[in-house]
């Protein structure tokens, strides 16, 4: 589980993130949606704690992590650059965390093939990033979420690289995964297709704030706000 209590940032005077408060249930696919420049990826670093809070408070299970450092949080991320390292193998850069983390390399060799097999990857292990395609990348970079058998993983905008037949694609590979692993998502996109056709739940924000939370067919449906409307593409 985790909750955000009026949690806000402000830079130079500005709120980028405006007292947003929500609960995400444990399993939970839940869409952080929005325009560019709303306080999407801000809202989503501060709860994996990359960024510091300006105020509020964020519960992971029942513990205040607030001033606790992102490794100590139990999440792993997803971002849209996939943030590979390219001088290592596919494999070393799957295994990266688990080396950090002493995990003995029996068990990392077991973890890796399992994971792989997951993301279809197991031909490609050898390879460098560089020798890979967008989706391979992609897949490269979910493997290092999913190994580190975290229950929530955060991903900011992980599909805008691809192109659009592919991320179809991968929209149902990774809400499969999401599902067969019993994992929490929170889904950073301004893709209103990507977030209606992933989402249990919608979270739409705009200039800080959180516009509406709710299920995709009640964001679609029942539209509280005209922008809401506009920007999901309800029917007028
Ligand atoms: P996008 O869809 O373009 O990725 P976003 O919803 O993820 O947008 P954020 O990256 O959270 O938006 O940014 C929210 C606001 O905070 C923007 O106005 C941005 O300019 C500002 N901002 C983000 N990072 C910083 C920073 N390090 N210093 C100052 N302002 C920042
Ligand atoms: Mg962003």
């Amino acid at each position: 589980r985790i909750r955000l209590e009026d949690v806000s940032k402000v830079w130079d005077g500005l709120a980028a993130v405006d007292q947003v408060t929500f609960d995400v249930s444990p399993g939970e696919f839940v869409i952080l949606l929005g325009p560019s420049g709303c306080g999407k990826s801000t809202t989503l670093r501060m709860i994996s704690g990359l960024e510091q809070t300006t105020a509020g408070r964020i519960v992971i299970g029942d513990r205040d992590v607030t001033r606790e450092p992102p490794g100590n949080r139990g999440i792993s991320m997803v971002f849209q650059s996939y943030a590979l390292f390219p001088h290592l193998s596919v494999a070393d850069n799957i295994v990266f965390g688990l080396r950090s983390r002493k995990v003995p390399k029996p068990q990392r060799q077991e973890r890796l093939e399992r994971v792989a097999r997951m993301v279809g990857l197991e031909d490609y292990l050898d390879r460098k990033p560089a020798q890979l395609s967008g989706g391979q990348r992609q897949r490269v970079a979910l493997a290092r979420a999913i190994i580190a058998e975290n229950a929530i993983c955060l991903m900011d905008e992980p599909l805008s690289n691809l192109d659009a037949r592919l991320r179809g694609d991968m929209r149902r590979e990774i809400k499969a995964l999401q599902q067969r692993l019993g994992m929490t998502v929170v889904y950073v996109t301004h893709d209103q297709v990507e977030a209606m056709s992933m989402g249990d739940r919608v979270i739409l924000m705009h200039s800080g704030r959180i516009v509406q939370d709710g299920s995709p067919a009640e964001l679609y449906n029942r539209p509280t706000t005209a922008f809401a409307a506009s920007f999901i593409g309800s029917p007028a």
